[in-house]
C-alpha cells in the first residue's frame, strides 16, 4: 500500500456513482444540487459521506540500546538463563526497546506488578513474557530429571500402544507440577495468537536442544485450556471418550506432519510467513495435547479466558490444577504466581466486576492472598491514567494497587522539523504529478516500475547523496536526509499536541502552507510526499516514516428532500432551476434528517423512480385535529413515540406510510392527472 489519498479518494468516488445510482434525478438542476450534497469540497464544513483520512504516522519508541543477552546481564544471577530461553523471542541482531527492559527491570529487579499501557504496535506481549520467561528460567534450574520417556507415550498408534490405553503426556516426570502463570484472554482468538508464539519461544527445536542440555531434558510446558481443547468430560479408561480423543491426536499429528513436510519441499514459505512451522502443535513438546493431561499435570503456563477460568474452580475434575498450584506455592516462599491479564480495557464495567469476583476466587483456591508476595501480577491495557481513577480500578479489579506504569513514551520529533519540508515542495508536487497526474483517471495507485525513473528524480531533487543503485534505496535515504519522518511527526504534534492521527489536510497546512488550490483535497506537494514516503525503502526493508491511514465514511440510509417547490434553502441553485424547462417539483434535497427545512416548509423522505428519475416524497401518517376537522399529516419520523422501541412498525406500510407525489403547478385541490402524458429520459 502506497498511495493512502488515492485510495480514499478512489473509494469516495466510487461511493458517490453507487448514491447517484440510487438516486437517480430526472431534473438536472436537482442533480446537481444532490451531487454538490455529496462531495465533501464542496460544503467541507458538513460533510455527507466521508471526511479526508486522518493519517497516523507508525510511533517511534526509543530503545533500550541492549540486545537480550546484554538486558540480563543487568538482572541479578539467577536470572542470566533468560538470554537462552528467549533466544527465539529477541534475537541477538535486535535491540529491545526501552519500556520491554523497563517491565523487566520493575517485575523482576524490583519485584513490583506492572501495568503496560504502550500503543498498538509497541510489543506489548513481550512485556510480560520476557518477566514470565526469566521467573521460569530461574525456577527450572532446580528441576529434577525426568525418568526415561514410556515407549508407547504416542499412545494414540497402535504400533507402539497395542492395548490402546491412554498414556499421560508427563507420566514420566520427577519435578513439581503447578500453574505457574495464568494468562487470561478476554477473547478465544487472541489466544491462538498467544499460542503461536509460546511455540515459537518453548517448542522450537533451538530452545529444546538447550533444555536438554542443561535441564536434564525438562520441557517448559503450556496449554490452552478452553472450549476449543480436547475433550470434555471425565476420564474413562476404554470409553467412547478414549476413542473421540485418540481420533483428534492421531489427526493433530498428521496436521503438523503435512505442515513440517510442506515446508521442507518449499522452505521459500517461511520468507513470507515466518511462523508458518508454528500454526499447529507438535505433540512431543511443552505443549499440553488435552484436558486430561493438564487435569493430571497442569502445565506452567495456563491460557484460558474468564468464563472457562470460572467453571474450571466450580467442578471436581479440574481440582488437581487449582490443587497442586496451592501446594507448590506452600512448598517455598520464592516459588512465584504469576497473573497475566491482556487487554485489561475489555474489563470496564459489569464485565469487569464479575472478572474481579473469579479473581478472588481463584486467589483462594491457590490459597494466595490478595497482598502476598507470591502473587505477581502483569497486565496490558489500551487506555488507563497513571493518576487516582486508574490505581483505584486496578485496586478493585485485582484487590492490591501498588503497580509500576510501563507508558512507553514514544520518541519525540525534533522541534520544528515541519518547517523545514516547504524548500522542498515543487520537487514533490512535480513527483506527484509525474507518478499519478489523476489519481482518479486510471482508478489504480501508480505502478511502482513505472515510476522508477520519477523515484530517481525525486530523490536527486531532494539532495541524495546515496550511491545505493535500486532507485527506492535511494529515496528512503534522500527522504531520511531530510528528515521527513521528523517533519510529518512535527506537524501532527504541532496540530494535535502530540504525535497521533491527524487530518490529511491539517498536515498539508503545516508542511506545505498556502499550497493547496481550493478544489483541491491536498496540495499535490502533500499527495507526492505521502507517495514518496509509500514507495521508498531504507536498509531494513521499511519506509523511512510507515503511516497508517484512517479512513471514514457514513453508511447514507436515505436522502430527504423539502417538499416546497419554491425553497429558499441557500442548497438550492435558484439560477439553474430558473434555467430549465423542467422545474423540480421538491425543495432542497437534505443528507440529514430534520423535520423542517430552512425554508420553514415540512421535509419528507426522497423516493425516486429508479426507471424515470421522478421524485416523489414519502412520510409516516398521523391524524390530527385542525379544529374541529380531522386531518390526515405526514412526518419523516413515526409520529406514535410513546410506543418506540417495542409496539412500533417501522415498516413502511399502506397503513400507516403514504407517498406524495408533487406535479408541476399543483394548486389545490391537486390534479389526480399527470400534467403531462409523456415523458422522456435521455434517449429512452
Ligand atoms: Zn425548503
Ligand atoms: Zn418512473
Amino acid at each position: 500500500m502506497h498511495d493512502l489519498l488515492g485510495t480514499y479518494q478512489r473509494l469516495d468516488r466510487i461511493y458517490q456513482l453507487y448514491i447517484k445510482s440510487a438516486f437517480p434525478l430526472r431534473y438536472p438542476a436537482l442533480a446537481e444540487e444532490r451531487d454538490r450534497r455529496l462531495q465533501f469540497l464542496r460544503d467541507p464544513h458538513n460533510p455527507v459521506l466521508s471526511i479526508p483520512p486522518l493519517v497516523e504516522p507508525v510511533p517511534i519508541y526509543p530503545s533500550s540500546g541492549m540486545n537480550l543477552s546484554e538486558a540480563v546481564t543487568n538482572l541479578p544471577r539467577e536470572y542470566q538463563d533468560l538470554a537462552q530461553l528467549g533466544q527465539t523471542l529477541f534475537d541477538d541482531t535486535i535491540q529491545i526497546y526501552q519500556h520491554q527492559w523497563q517491565s523487566l527491570q520493575e517485575a523482576i529487579v524490583n519485584q513490583k506488578d506492572i501495568v503496560v499501557t504502550t500503543g498498538t504496535g509497541s510489543g506489548k506481549t513481550e512485556c510480560f513474557l520476557l518477566p514470565l520467561l526469566a521467573q521460569l528460567a530461574k525456577e527450572s534450574q532446580s528441576w529434577t530429571a525426568p525418568n526415561s520417556i514410556p515407549t508407547n507415550q504416542r499412545w494414540w498408534d497402535s504400533n507402539v500402544n497395542p492395548k490402546g490405553e491412554w498414556v499421560a503426556q508427563r507420566s514420566h516426570e520427577t519435578r513439581p507440577t503447578a500453574v505457574r502463570a495464568l494468562i487470561l484472554y478476554p477473547l478465544n482468538a487472541l489466544v491462538e495468537d498467544q499460542l503461536r508464539r509460546l511455540r515459537r519461544v518453548l517448542d522450537s527445536s533451538t530452545v529444546h536442544q538447550w533444555l536438554d542440555r542443561t535441564r536434564a531434558g525438562n520441557r517448559i510446558t503450556f496449554g490452552r485450556y478452553t472450549g476449543l481443547t480436547p475433550i470434555p468430560g471425565k476420564q474413562v479408561p476404554n470409553s467412547d471418550k478414549l476413542k473421540e480423543l485418540r481420533a483428534i491426536m492421531q489427526s493433530m499429528e498428521e496436521e503438523y506432519q503435512n505442515l513440517q513436510n510442506g515446508i521442507s519441499t518449499d522452505p521459500s514459505l517461511l520468507n513470507e510467513m515466518p511462523d508458518l512451522p508454528f500454526y499447529f502443535p507438535r505433540l512431543d513438546g511443552g505443549e499440553m495435547r488435552s484436558r486430561w493431561d493438564m487435569q493430571d499435570h497442569p502445565p506452567d503456563i495456563l491460557i484460558t479466558n474468564y468464563s472457562m477460568l470460572n467453571i474450571m474452580m466450580m467442578r471436581n475434575i479440574e481440582n488437581n490444577i487449582f490443587d497442586s498450584t496451592k501446594k507448590w506455592l506452600e512448598s517455598d516462599p520464592e516459588n512465584k504466581f504469576y497473573l497475566i491479564i491482556d487487554e485489561l480495557h475489555a474489563y470496564r464495567g459489569t464485565p469487569g466486576t464479575e472478572v474481579a469476583y473469579i479473581l478472588r476466587l481463584l486467589y483462594h483456591r491457590i490459597g494466595l492472598a490478595a497482598d502476598s508476595p507470591q502473587l505477581r501480577i502483569l497486565t496490558t491495557t489500551a487506555s488507563l491514567d497513571a493518576g487516582q481513577e486508574g490505581n483505584d480500578f486496578l485496586r478493585q479489579f485485582f484487590g492490591r494497587g501498588d503497580f509500576s506504569f510501563i507508558t512507553g513514551e514514544q520518541t519525540p520529533p525534533r522541534d520544528r522539523a515541519r518547517l523545514s519540508i516547504k524548500q522542498y515542495h515543487d520537487a514533490f508536487a512535480e513527483f506527484a504529478r509525474s507518478v499519478q497526474p489523476d489519481p482518479l483517471y486510471s482508478m489504480q495507485p501508480p505502478d511502482l516500475d513505472s515510476s522508477l525513473p520519477h523515484i530517481t528524480t525525486l530523490a536527486e531533487n531532494l539532495g541524495t547523496s546515496s550511491d545505493n543503485s535500486d532507485p527506492r534505496r535511494q529515496l528512503g535515504e534522500a527522504l531520511e536526509n531530510i528528515q521527513a519522518a521528523d517533519a510529518i511527526r512535527d506537524a501532527c504534534r504541532e496540530v494535535n499536541g502530540s504525535v497521533r492521527s491527524t487530518d490529511v489536510r491539517d498536515l498539508d497546512d503545516q508542511l506545505f502552507p498556502n499550497a493547496r488550490g481550493a478544489e483541491q483535497l491536498t496540495s499535490d506537494a502533500m499527495r507526492g510526499f505521502l507517495l514518496a514516503l509509500g514507495m521508498s525503502t531504507l536498509a531494513n526493508g521499511r519506509s523511512p516514516q510507515p503511516v497508517r491511514g484512517h479512513l471514514f465514511f457514513h453508511n447514507l440510509q436515505n436522502l430527504w428532500a423539502c417538499t416546497n417547490p419554491n425553497c429558499t434553502d441557500p442548497s438550492v441553485d435558484q439560477e439553474l432551476r430558473n434555467s430549465q424547462k423542467n422545474r423540480p417539483t421538491i425543495g432542497a434535497v437534505h443528507a440529514n434528517h430534520s423535520l423542517s427545512c430552512s425554508c420553514g416548509s415540512r421535509i419528507l423522505d426522497l423516493i425516486v423512480c429508479e426507471v424515470c428519475g421522478e421524485v416523489l416524497v414519502g412520510g409516516y401518517k398521523a391524524e390530527r385535529k385542525v379544529g374541529n376537522i380531522s386531518v390526515e399529516i405526514l412526518t419523516p419520523d413515526q409520529p406514535d413515540l410513546e410506543g418506540i422501541p417495542d409496539t412500533v412498525i417501522l415498516s413502511q406500510k399502506y397503513g400507516n406510510y403514504r407517498i406524495f407525489w408533487p406535479l408541476p403547478h399543483d394548486s389545490r385541490p391537486w390534479e389526480t392527472e399527470p400534467q403531462d402524458m409523456e415523458w422522456t429520459q435521455d434517449k429512452i
